[in-house]
């Protein structure tokens, strides 16, 4: 659906010359747009327009690497130049909370196939704008591709959930097989899901291992083409309780997670901010893309509480950037192997 990767100039961007909904604060953007102009050769990114700020009532805190640029039409050159000089990341550590990683989950396909989730659709996500927000990942493979449990578990669901709902409505996940898990996070349950499934290989109460065959990929229920929608759900097994699988699945060789939380300048999460991560080494490259969760229909995992997560990003030295209303805002993280590596993001929004 979405194209990665994809270069910042094709990014949307605020169009001051639409009369109607220019605003004060547009227009200073606007001038400060035309001055930034004038000094983005010689500058650094990190230019801050302290007018803009202190109207958004923002103080960033002193370890963020912040640079809000309003991207109009005319800044999107600077704003390009700029992106090719984005600072080197510094070795600063941000700091991680005191959580350890649960990737229980190994990967429901084999490497023959496609075994890697589909980051068009990421979990919490509208995938392309129009679709209904992910509470899982999928793994797009050709019907018939075998399904094995990520984790070793008991059956506690295998069928067709036009009979017994598993999803927002009946017919919703197809045939879908529901395995709670061996093992408990704080003493709380936690279930994994396959839906749309072409056909079942176990029935509720079997013991699954980890490998086993427990199904096929389908496209039953709603579903635009065969693929594995893979759901993980923490405390109760009911479609409100999801968690975002990328921080369950163990990370291929090489990579890592990194998680955080995009917060307004009280601390509160900020939904649906359009975040990019790029390489250090590739900063005007983005290699992936999503929203961070929409407030109210996904959780965060109970142990990190995140609002947004990319999973399986080469090691090394990275750029989150965030965008809202023309604004762009940058920080350096560094995606150690194996691990979850943890950011904060303030934003003035
Ligand atoms: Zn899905």
């Amino acid at each position: 659906m979405v194209q990665w990767p994809h270069r910042l100039e094709d990014t949307t961007v605020l169009d001051l010359n639409e009369e109607p909904r220019r605003s004060p604060l547009r227009l200073l953007l606007g001038l400060f747009a035309l001055g930034l102009m004038a000094i983005a050769g010689a500058a650094a990114f990190d230019l801050t327009p302290d007018p803009v700020r202190s109207r958004l009532g923002f103080t960033p805190p002193p370890t963020a690497t912040l640079s809000p640029l309003a991207a109009t039409a005319q800044a999107q050159a600077a704003l390009a130049e700029a992106s090719a000089e984005l600072p080197e990341p510094t070795d600063t550590p941000t700091p991680t909370p005191p959580r350890e990683d649960h990737y229980w989950l190994e990967r429901p396909i084999a490497p023959s196939g496609t075994n890697w989730v589909d980051y068009s659709y990421s979990y919490g996500s509208r995938g392309d704008g129009s679709l209904r927000v992910h509470r899982g990942v999928e793994f797009v493979n050709p019907a018939g591709t075998p399904i094995m449990a990520s984790a070793a578990g008991t059956v506690v669901f295998a069928g067709d959930d036009g009979v017994e709902v598993s999803g927002a409505r009946p017919n919703y996940y197809g045939l879908v097989v529901i395995v709670e898990l061996e093992r408990r996070l704080d003493d709380q349950p936690v279930y994994v899901l396959y839906g749309h499934m072409s056909e079942i290989a176990v029935a509720p109460g079997d013991r699954v291992d980890v490998g086993e065959t427990i199904g096929y990929v389908g496209m039953t229920g709603i579903a635009l083409g065969p693929h594995l929608h893979l759901e993980v759900r923490v405390g109760r097994n009911d479609f409100a309780a999801t968690a975002n699988p990328e921080l369950w699945l163990k990370p291929f060789a090489g990579k890592g997670t990194v998680a955080g939380l995009i917060v307004s300048s009280d601390g509160s999460p900020v939904p649906e901010v359009d975040l990019e991560v790029r390489r250090a080494e590739q900063p005007n490259i983005t290699v992936r893309a999503l929203t961070s969760y929409p407030e109210l229909e996904v959780r965060p995992d109970p142990a990190w509480g995140e609002n947004f997560c990319f999973g399986d990003l080469d090691s090394g030295r990275w750029f989150l950037v965030a965008t809202r209303s023309g604004y762009v805002m940058t920080m350096p993280f560094t995606v150690e192997v194996g691990r979850t590596n943890w950011v904060t993001m303030p934003v003035p929004w």
